[in-house]
């Protein structure tokens, strides 16, 4: 495997290590048995996220998957249906979760970079039929993922929203990137929040912990949440260690997720130089790149072979498509590398001399 001397992972801000910071508060951090309610480290980030997002209650969960499979459960029941934006992650990436655990199906929603219209949502909720699923849940990605980690505006996330409940719907965010929306756009995690029955931010991404995200909620729903929690074997004992991370991440990690915002913006101006190579989107609003290499007459896969060789991961998502996502463990030296090599490499491949070099 070329993988362990990979230098730059582009991949996925999934790729963070935890620091030397956070692996100290994690080692002195206080623990008890979690299951029990009695780790005082999770039951502080738990106060803390659900502080943040202005709801009674939050929990702690191994993954962001589980924190949406969880909801989902929670607010739907078999036979029920989920609107959801084409390329949602409890679409593509959950391995149909929704339908395994929950017995839901899902309506994807055509979307622009993930975000649509009051309209679009009319056009999908059913009527009340005896023949139709029942409408019953809205989720929005916020920041996201494959719309390019676009910001859902407040004010459309909000009409959206409240079409939603007026229909009965309840509402669901995935805020995997949530606190790189915040950053992005001023606007408080609170505020976000507010127009949703759950929301969760995960722990794992931009914000560098090695495992983890919080789902929080009304006082009710966060019970019923616990139920599934056990249920799925996600109930764990001194997972203090993990929740220290998470508070370590949000005193110290959530301010400089601008330097991943700044340093995409730097890599997208930097790729869009190169002949052949187009942003798709073109706007890069937080820490995530979408490059497409068509007009390079390359494959994809050629060049990330080529970039790996060099030390430097991107994720390929098509035949001429890669997604780059900026964390903290990139730099911006780190991103004019990247540049320069990807550059290198469409011009050596292109003139068919790399396997000379
Ligand atoms: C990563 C991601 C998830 C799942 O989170 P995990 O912690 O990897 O399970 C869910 N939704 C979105 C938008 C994501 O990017």
């Amino acid at each position: 495997m070329i993988t362990n001397r990979i230098r730059i992972d582009l991949s996925s801000d999934t790729a963070t290590r935890p620091s030397r910071g956070m692996r100290e508060a994690m080692a002195a951090a206080e623990v008890g048995d979690e299951q029990h309610g009695e780790d005082p480290s999770v039951n502080a980030l738990c106060e803390r996220v659900a502080g943040l997002l202005a709801k009674e209650a939050a929990l702690f969960l191994p993954s962001g998957t589980m924190c949406n499979q969880i909801a989902i459960a929670v607010h739907c029941r078999p036979g029920d249906e989920i609107i959801a934006a084409e390329g949602s992650h409890i679409i593509d990436y959950e391995g149909a979760g929704s339908a395994a655990l929950a017995g839901t199906a899902i309506h994807a929603v055509q979307a622009e970079h993930g975000l649509f219209t009051r309209e679009a949502f009319e056009r999908a909720v059913r009527p009340a039929s005896r023949k139709m699923p029942r409408s019953r849940l809205i989720s929005f990605e916020q920041t996201h993922n494959r719309g390019g980690g676009r910001v859902w505006p407040l004010d459309q996330l909000r009409e959206v929203a409240r079409a939603a409940r007026e229909r009965g719907l309840a509402v669901h965010i995935d805020g995997a990137r949530l606190m790189n929306a915040c950053v992005a756009s001023g606007v408080p995690a609170r505020d976000y929040a507010a127009v949703a029955d759950s929301v969760w931010l995960d722990l794992s991404k931009g914000l560098g912990c090695p495992v983890g995200g919080v789902l929080a909620g009304a006082r009710d729903f966060i019970e019923e949440a616990w139920a599934w929690k056990h249920r799925l074997g996600g109930a764990m004992r001194q997972a203090g260690i993990l929740a220290a991370a998470g508070l370590y991440a949000l005193d110290h990690n959530v301010g400089r997720l601008a330097d991943d915002h700044r340093n995409a913006a730097r890599l997208a101006d930097g790729l869009r130089a190169v002949a052949g190579v187009v942003l798709d989107p073109e706007v890069v609003q937080t820490n995530i790149v979408f490059i497409d290499v068509a007009g390079t007459g390359l494959p994809a896969r050629a060049i990330a072979e080529e970039l790996a060789r060099r030390g430097i991961r991107i994720g390929v998502v098509g035949p001429t498509r890669f997604r780059a996502v900026t964390h903290l463990d990139v730099d911006a030296d780190d991103i004019d590398e990247t540049i320069a090599a990807f550059a290198a490499v469409v011009e050596t491949l292109k003139t068919g001399s790399v396997h000379a070099a």
